[in-house]
């Protein structure tokens, strides 16, 4: 088995992302941001898709289910048991614990509560593949609108404690906003301050910041950094309690 991620921009800054099984020709959308570039990136690579998976129940992550399902009637829905009636039209509905199979690959759901109150996440362990949804960003995090603020906060601190090496799919091209807000909440972290350049030039260029990686998210990412010394130095709260932190972290981005 050989897993094809691919990922294509859709509306103004989301991410739609296709996930091939070689093995068995099963393909998934995670999410759905917009149906008529998902399909010419399907047809594009000869795949026809099987499964939609779902991570929360946003407009810009679910919208494009119909318009696939029209041309593949049989995909099947997959998405949070939670957000099942907001959603509508989900064949199964899954929470922390559930393993949701696409062909030959094995996806792991996790709880990630906070953006939404029912937001998931999905995770192929095999691969060191996570698809993060709204919850976890490049150098930031999704807007807390559903939960308390400590909810998101461990909800971030369960993807940030995956393996290093985990490639992280995010639901936004956010990068280069967060990397001007992390540069204020953590100036003297040197791998930061390069990133933030790196990501300018990719950003002049068009390309992708994403996927990240865990490791580069716990070493840069503010939101993944509530107990570092320089970022807590930075807003004025030294020793302060993680999750005061955080919320002084996004109340801060919101504003930014
Ligand atoms: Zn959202
Ligand atoms: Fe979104």
């Amino acid at each position: 088995m050989t897993i094809h991620v691919h990922q294509l921009p859709c509306l103004a800054d989301n991410y739609g992302v296709l996930v091939h099984d070689s093995g068995t020709g099963a393909t998934a959308a995670i999410d759905a941001p917009d149906a008529a570039p998902l399909l010419a990136a399907l047809d594009a690579n000869g795949w026809k898709l099987t499964d939609i998976l779902l991570t929360h129940h946003h407009a810009d992550h679910v919208q494009g289910v119909p318009g696939l399902k029209a041309k593949f009637p049989n995909a099947r829905v997959v998405g949070p048991k939670k957000e099942a009636s907001r959603i509508g039209g989900l064949d199964v509905e899954v929470a922390e614990g559930d393993n949701v199979k696409v062909g030959g690959i094995d996806l792991a759901v996790f709880d990630t509560p906070g953006h939404t109150a029912g937001h998931i996440a999905y995770y192929i362990a095999s691969d060191d593949l996570l698809f993060a949804g709204d919850t976890l960003f490049a150098l930031g995090c999704g807007r807390v609108l559903e939960a308390p603020m400590a909810t998101m906060y461990h909800s971030l601190m369960k993807l940030a404690a995956l393996p290093g090496e985990t490639q992280v799919y995010c639901g936004h091209e956010y990068t280069l906003s967060n990397a001007r807000f992390a540069l204020t909440v953590d100036p003297d972290n040197n791998l930061l301050a390069e990133r933030a350049t790196e990501v300018e030039e990719i950003r002049k260029q068009g390309k992708p910041t994403l996927p990240t990686t865990i490791a580069l998210e716990t070493a840069t990412n503010p939101f993944l950094r509530a107990e570092d010394p320089g970022v807590q130095k930075a807003l004025g709260m030294e020793g302060g309690d993680p999750v005061a932190v955080f919320t002084e972290l996004r109340e801060r981005k919101n504003k930014f």
